[in-house]
């Protein structure tokens, strides 16, 4: 069964009438540009063909009624309650199901822009097929869905970008997880086969051409299937780290720095901190020069820049971890044109960008290298570039 057709059948098993319709938006995976988001700086993700729909339809009361395929009851909660259970203090989980954050807190954020809109309740059911939890964006398809669906509902007119913001705002001020913008960015303004570069300080973005389908390329996902207990902790030391940089430099954020202050930095700052800023401001250039190579000739071109990538995240940032490395390893070694680890790290996925025809041999390899390694089998399948929201049905 796809996931359209599941989110329809719960509506209907759930609230006993059809949806008025069904709304989707993608998950997303990180071309290049990785920690740069927080730093103001520069990112390349792309929306995947994988999402999360969410079938609605009013329901002639104040409540917003919410469920999932991936949760076990229901969710209810007043139109007029919102502001009473969010936001959430900093710290503490959310006053409702956790799931259920990301679609109320959604609802929550588009009250707070549009507090005069006569907003009448109701009734969602959402399901999936991007994996959740994996690096891939599950909850910026979620939020997607949801404020796609209500913006086009409630008629408000908003357009992407502002739902961008909305899911944010849902995502670290409902659920309360103190995450950038890409996510949600890359979600709403995906296009088929291009990538959306993203100025991480004005939000100003573009969509950039990748020529994966003419080149005959595919991008591969190798899902380690590992979750690090210190992703949290790694994550705000490293987001430290970067401030402390910054502030050594004399700058308001690492996007100001570029390769030529790295000399003086390595004077001014211990060894640690300057490796994070190292990769911070090689990064935000690889992003550029990414760009540049795509634009100017074409995919095959940019797979050095995903490797020197990896290689400064492994090095310099430490975030990677055995299994990333592995992947990346075996990957490069049986024909992939590049390969880094994406997403935040300590675990996670892998990329490796790959001629069709040598997609059974990279993938091949790594599974046998995990299994020579003693590691769990990952979990290996391909994304291509794709739209972003829509409605459905
Ligand atoms: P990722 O975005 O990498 O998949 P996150 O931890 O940011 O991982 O988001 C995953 C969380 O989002 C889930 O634990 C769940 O709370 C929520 N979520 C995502 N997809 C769904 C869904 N289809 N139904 C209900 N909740 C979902
Ligand atoms: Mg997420």
């Amino acid at each position: 069964m796809t996931a359209l057709t599941a989110a329809r059948d719960l509506f209907t098993t759930s609230f006993g009438r059809e949806p008025e319709g069904v709304w989707s938006a993608p998950g997303r995976v990180n071309l290049i540009g990785e920690h740069t988001d927080y730093n103001e700086g520069f990112v390349l993700p792309f929306a995947i063909q994988h999402r999360t729909y969410a079938a609605v339809a009013f329901n002639g009361t104040g409540d917003i009624r919410v469920e999932s395929t991936f949760a076990d009851s229901q969710v209810v909660a007043h139109l007029d309650e919102l502001d009473g259970i969010f936001p959430t203090a900093p710290g503490e989980a959310p006053g409702v199901p956790e799931w259920s954050a990301y679609v109320l807190g959604v609802a929550w954020a588009l009250r707070a822009l549009r507090p005069d809109a006569p907003l009448t309740g109701v009734d969602i059911a959402i399901a999936s097929d991007v994996p959740i939890g994996a690096g891939l964006s599950s909850s910026a398809a979620i939020e997607g869905a949801v404020a796609s669906a209500l913006n086009d509902l409630w008629e408000l007119g908003l357009d992407p970008v502002t739902l961008a913001q909305v899911g944010r705002k849902a995502e670290n001020e409902a659920v309360g997880a103190p995450t950038g913008i890409m996510d949600q960015m890359s979600s709403m303004l995906g296009r088929p086969d291009a990538a959306t570069f993203i100025d991480c300080r004005s939000l100003e973005a573009k969509s950039v051409p990748t020529g994966f389908r003419d080149a005959g390329l595919e991008v591969l996902v190798i899902d380690t299937q590992v979750t690090h207990a210190h992703s949290t902790g790694g994550y705000r030391e490293r987001r430290e780290s970067c401030e402390r940089g910054a502030q050594l430099l004399g700058i308001r954020s690492l996007r100001d720095a570029s390769v030529s202050d790295l000399p003086r930095a390595a004077e001014i700052m211990d060894d640690v901190t300057f490796r994070r800023v190292r990769h911070i401001v090689t990064e935000n250039q690889r992003v550029l020069a990414t760009v540049a190579a795509l634009t100017e000739q074409g995919p095959r071109a940019i797979g050095d820049l995903l490797v020197a990538s990896h290689a400064s995240m492994r090095d310099d940032f430490e975030i990677s971890v055995a299994e990333l490395d592995t992947a990346v390893d075996a990957a490069l070694e049986n024909g992939a044109i590049g390969a880094r680890m994406t997403g935040g790290g300590f675990g996670g996925a892998a990329i490796a960008l790959v001629a069709h025809a040598d997609l059974p041999r990279v993938s091949d390899a790594v599974e046998q290298a995990f299994a020579d390694a003693g590691f769990t089998a990952p979990h290996i399948f391909t994304v291509s570039p794709s739209e972003g929201p829509r409605r459905d049905a």
